[in-house]
């Protein structure tokens, strides 16, 4: 077994269609851990909240479980927005360890729902499915906080019944979507099945179930992934860059890999030449309990991965949300810069010919969107991160061909001065929040003009 001192905290990311409950579900998370005893013992990250192992350990209520698992806790990602994850991406795919995907059980399954399906498996990313909001279903009494065995047992033979129907909905949507899928405590192999486990993220119930999926899984993927360490030159990923009373531009940055200083030389990805600079500050939430101090942020000399943290630094003006930023030294800054280089070149597409124009608002996004449309063999002239600009309209009114002449747009802006010429021209622009809709609104529209 590996040094427990030096693994590193399992991500959990949290996805589902808007309104099927994952804040609600987060805060249960945490608001429990925190009634759970040890005040104090949640660590609020930027970006995210980490509960360490004994607080999720205490609140199973079953002490000999603390010596199955050598993972020292989770850090769950507060999902800044319903496109987040797609954002979260890293070296080697996914930014999230693990995901839970929240489902409305008496909803059923929404275009989000299949979008996060459809990252998950091409990332191959271990998660659980929630199925949430059980307490509205018809004649359901809800028993606080319980688990779902035992809130279960107390429902009436017709509630039961109605939940079971409920579940193998969903069970089934996941089968359509290839998912061998199970109610979670009839589940023997995790590995083969995808557990579902129904929840109350308003009065807790289910909770415990869900902690102790993740648990296993996370279990699983630390075995898998040991060579994720706490030691190291840290590599993380740019969740957002922000403007900071007082500080300028800074960056929301996940570490998930190796350890981060102050004063360290740190690259990161940008529209042009990769950014190289030194840590300022690193900067984490205050404690509630430290309010009277005027600023947020407290400083930190170092952060070891896996964590959230807020970096100061001169020159981040043009930092890209979704790009790596790598500690270097003097020796290895020539070489960390190309690697940075190559990861965002990776994902940028120009190859000047025929094509649709893709802009996004992150580097992860955009190559979601990029893989999506390449899938059904479109072909794509120019994919970039950004709002859509004015020089990117005139562009795209110089394409001739209708099915072309196309600007598909995911979380970006239309500038003024775009808009008002692409009223003027044919160009045809498509713009949402859901990647799933901008392929299907793109094919409709491909069919329209084939008619
Ligand atoms: P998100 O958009 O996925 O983050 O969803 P929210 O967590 O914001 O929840 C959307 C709405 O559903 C809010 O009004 C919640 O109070 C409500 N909600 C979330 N979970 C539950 C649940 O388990 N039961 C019930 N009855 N309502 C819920
Ligand atoms: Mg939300």
């Amino acid at each position: 077994m590996a040094d427990k001192k030096n693994l590193r905290t399992p991500i959990v990311c949290v996805m589902g269609h808007v309104d099927h409950g994952k804040t609600t579900l987060l805060d249960k998370i945490r608001g429990t851990a925190i009634v759970s005893g040890e005040a104090g013992a949640i660590t609020q990250h930027i970006g995210a909240t980490e509960v360490p192992i004994d607080v999720i350990i205490n609140k199973l209520g079953d002490p000999r479980l603390r010596d199955r698992f050598i993972v020292p806790g989770l850090l769950f990602i507060d999902t800044p927005g319903h496109h987040a994850f797609t954002t979260l991406r890293s070296r080697g795919g996914a930014l999230a360890d693990l995901a839970i995907v929240v489902v409305d059980i008496n909803e059923g399954f929404k275009p989000q729902t299949y979008e996060s399906l459809q990252i998950l498996k091409r990332f191959k990313t271990p998660f659980v499915v929630v199925a949430n909001k059980i307490d509205r279903i018809g004649g359901w009494v809800s028993q606080k906080d319980l688990p779902f065995a035992a809130t279960f047992k107390k429902q009436s033979e017709d509630v039961q019944a109605r939940l079971e129907t409920k579940l193998y909905e969903v069970i089934g949507e996941l089968y359509n979507q290839g998912f061998a899928a199970e109610r979670y405590d009839r589940v023997t192999n995790f590995q083969k099945t995808l557990g579902v486990v129904p929840v109350s993220a308003m009065t807790g119930e289910g909770i415990p179930d869900v902690l102790m999926v993740l648990l296993g899984l996370a279990q699983k993927f630390l075995e898998a992934n040991l060579h994720y360490s706490a030691k190291g030159p840290g590599v993380g990923t740019v969740l957002e860059v922000k403007e900071e009373k007082g500080l300028g531009a800074t960056l929301d940055v996940i570490l998930y890999d190796g350890t981060l200083k102050k004063g360290d030389t740190v690259v990161i990805g940008s529209l042009g030449k990769p950014i190289q600079t030194k840590v300022r500050a690193l900067l984490k939430p205050r404690e509630l309990s430290e309010m009277r101090y005027e600023s947020k942020f407290k400083q930190v000399n170092k952060v070891t991965a896996a964590a959230g943290v807020k970096i100061s630094a001169p020159g981040l003006e043009g930092a890209l949300a979704g790009s790596p930023i790598r500690v270097a030294t003097e020796e290895t800054l020539d070489e960390i810069a190309a690697q940075v280089k190559s990861e965002i070149d990776e994902v940028r597409i120009d190859t000047g010919s025929v094509g649709i124009m893709i802009k996004a608002d992150t580097l992860g996004s955009l190559e979601a969107l990029v893989h999506e449309f390449q899938k059904d063999d479109v072909p794509i002239r120019k994919a970039e991160v950004g709002d859509i600009s004015h020089r990117d309209a005139i562009e795209a009114s110089t394409v001739e061909d209708p099915l072309y002449s196309v600007v598909i747009g995911f979380n970006v802006k239309v500038h003024p001065d775009a808009r008002d010429f692409l009223q003027e021209s044919t160009v045809k622009v498509f713009t949402s929040d859901v990647i799933y809709r901008l392929v299907e609104d793109y094919q409709k529209y491909v069919k329209e003009q084939q008619e």
